[in-house]
């Protein structure tokens, strides 16, 4: 996957993109990513990248030129390269988005900054505008970088067991259940018999209902739309009976 990242802090990228899996998969050669300073598609001797808004108001404006060019220069115009801003106004980020974007070759992503771009670039060349949660962020290279880390790890070949990510929380539609490794007792908690036991099938068994448990606990609105089957239904009923019985009407009321 090639990944073109346009932003006025590349510096920032330093860190995270050079370490665990985004590094290991950029020495696989599973990822070639390219970070471009927007202020080198400036034009006046001071690069000027921002300015003040019209109509006033606080804060300023990144200018349309220097973006539109840097956007034009470096992506294929033929090549239905999804060329996506991070924005407060985008559509949430999740993980059926993550995968849908690890199935291009080539993706690119635009980070704004101080008040936001001039909105004659989302008209020219954006095609898509993503958000990472309902909260404003100073500017979109941690966003950048968030999306960049969810979709690389599911690229094949990146993570070290190939369908490792097939249970993760959000890949199913549920939570993952929880995790245990060695000491097998540790404080005096034990790690469940199950799964000291060899025995695939149950272990199986036991991981589904911890994930269809943890979901029920923490985010019983994802049950709505996850793919369950007749034995799950009536596992979640055991739930609902329990908490009935145990502590009233929970969660949810
Ligand atoms: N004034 C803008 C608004 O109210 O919509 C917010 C601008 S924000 C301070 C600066 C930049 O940070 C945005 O242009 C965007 O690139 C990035 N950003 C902020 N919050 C974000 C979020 N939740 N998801 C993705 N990018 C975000």
């Amino acid at each position: 996957m090639h990944i073109d990242i346009f932003t006025l802090f590349p510096d920032m990228f330093t860190g995270p993109l050079t370490e665990s899996i985004l590094k290991r998969a950029q020495e696989m050669g599973k990822l070639s990513l390219r970070l471009h300073d927007i202020r080198s598609w400036t034009v006046d001797k001071h690069n000027t990248a921002d300015d003040t808004p019209y109509g006033g108001g606080g804060g300023m404006i990144m200018k349309p030129e220097p973006i539109v060019a840097a956007v034009e220069d470096i992506v294929p115009q033929d090549a239905d390269v999804p060329v996506i801003l991070l924005s407060p106004q985008g559509r949430l980020f999740t993980q059926d988005i993550a995968y849908q974007l690890s199935q291009n070759e080539h993706i690119a992503l635009v980070c704004g900054h101080y008040e936001g771009i001039d909105e004659r670039v989302i008209e020219l060349v954006i095609t898509d505008e993503i958000s990472i949660g309902d909260y404003v962020l100073t500017g979109g290279e941690l966003a950048a970088m968030i999306i960049v880390d969810a979709v690389v790890r599911l690229l094949p070949g990146v993570l070290g067991a190939p369908d490792a990510h097939c249970y993760d929380s959000h890949s199913t539609g549920l939570l993952e259940g929880p995790h245990y490794t060695r000491p097998p007792m540790f404080h005096g908690l034990p790690v469940p018999d199950v799964l000291l036991s060899g025995h695939e099938a149950n272990i199986e068994k036991w991981r589904r209902q911890a994930s269809l448990r943890r979901t029920w606990q923490r985010r019983p609105d994802l049950l709505l739309t996850a793919e369950l089957s007749k034995d799950d239904k009536a596992f979640l009923l055991t739930l609902a009976q329990e908490d009935i019985e145990q502590r009233g009407m929970r969660p949810g009321g």
